[in-house]
């Protein structure tokens, strides 16, 4: 079995973004800039964005943060938003979420500039993706497809199963894995009222559990030899710990690592590459790669 080390790549990735900052630099360019706008003081986002302006650092980006109490109005945020969208000196930002109810993502979202738009969340963006044309993909699936392909998980023609439907994951995650550009694969989507789940996901050849059930995929759902992705990190009560919490995956790692061909572990697996693949998108975005 192949344990898919999803820090270690992550960590290769950010040393080659650094490198290619250092030659941009070097040559009298700019160095690519990252915006977040944090809204609260969730402990979830607080982390996520906390990281995020620690990975800046390690590409050798510049990275501003701009933070609002959750009793921000849509039209102040909607504000910023096209300020930003206006500062020629950003090259992409995110909204991190969840929002606080008052305000709708989905507006948020649309009214991002697209070409800046870096979480890939934007429907322009969205549409892009799902015929092929170059954008800014959605980090979590820009992530599997990395980490599939840095250990040479072979795609093409397999069958694939994604567990979980959802905009950010399951939905890009399908589409991708079915593109000739990108995974190739035949692709199965599973959800809430699929019928013979267990069978179905047994016939993966790569298996990739996007559903925040911990311990969902058990040995028997899963075919000897098969690529399992663990997407999933539900936070589950665990005294033991100092934060008296534990991140759990939707596999039940310990029993199917003997199944598999190659797994990822949680944490360790899909969670590091997805700030990485802001990253990624972010230096894009100062190449100007997608929208020139
Ligand atoms: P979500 O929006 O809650 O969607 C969950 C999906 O799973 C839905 O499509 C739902 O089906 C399906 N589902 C739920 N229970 C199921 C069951 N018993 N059988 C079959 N399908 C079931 O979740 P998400 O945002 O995609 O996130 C999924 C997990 O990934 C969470 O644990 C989340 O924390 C994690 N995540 C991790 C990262 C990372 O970077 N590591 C990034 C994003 C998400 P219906 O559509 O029928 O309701």
């Amino acid at each position: 079995m192949t344990l898919i080390d999803g820090k270690a790549t992550a960590r290769t990735i950010k040393q080659e973004i650094a490198a290619r900052v250092a030659e941009i630099t070097a040559r009298g360019g700019k160095r690519p800039h990252l915006a977040a706008v944090l809204v609260g003081h969730d402990g979830g986002s607080e982390t996520y964005v906390k990281n995020k302006v620690l990975a800046c650092k390690e590409c050798g980006f510049e990275s501003t943060l701009i933070r609002y109490e959750d009793d921000v109005t849509e039209d102040e945020l909607l504000a910023c938003v096209a300020r930003l969208n206006a500062d020629d000196s950003v090259d992409g930002f995110i909204v991190q979420l969840p929002l606080p109810a008052h305000i709708s993502e989905q507006r948020v979202i649309e009214a991002i500039d697209h070409r800046k738009d870096v979480d890939g969340f934007h429907p322009v963006n969205v549409g892009r993706m799902a015929i092929g044309l170059p954008c800014y993909i959605s980090a979590t699936p820009l992530g599997i497809l990395q980490l599939l392909r840095r250990h040479g998980v072979e795609t093409s023609g397999k069958h694939c199963v994604v567990l979980g439907r959802s905009n950010i994951v399951g939905k890009p995650m399908a589409s991708l894995m079915m593109q000739k550009q990108y995974g190739d694969a035949t692709v199965t989507v599973l959800h809430s009222h699929s019928r013979d789940l267990k069978e179905e996901c047994r016939r993966a050849d790569i298996l990739i559990a996007a559903i925040g059930r911990p311990g969902f995929v058990t040995a028997d759902m899963v075919k000897p030899g098969a690529t399992v992705i663990d997407v999933g990190t539900t936070r589950v009560a665990d005294p033991s710990r100092p934060r008296g919490y534990r991140l759990s995956g939707d596999v039940d790692f310990e029993a199917v690592k003997d199944v598999a061909g190659a797994i990822t572990p949680v944490p360790g697996g899909v969670g590091p590459m997805t700030i990485c693949m802001l990253m990624l998108n972010t230096l894009a975005a100062g190449e100007r790669k997608y929208y020139p």
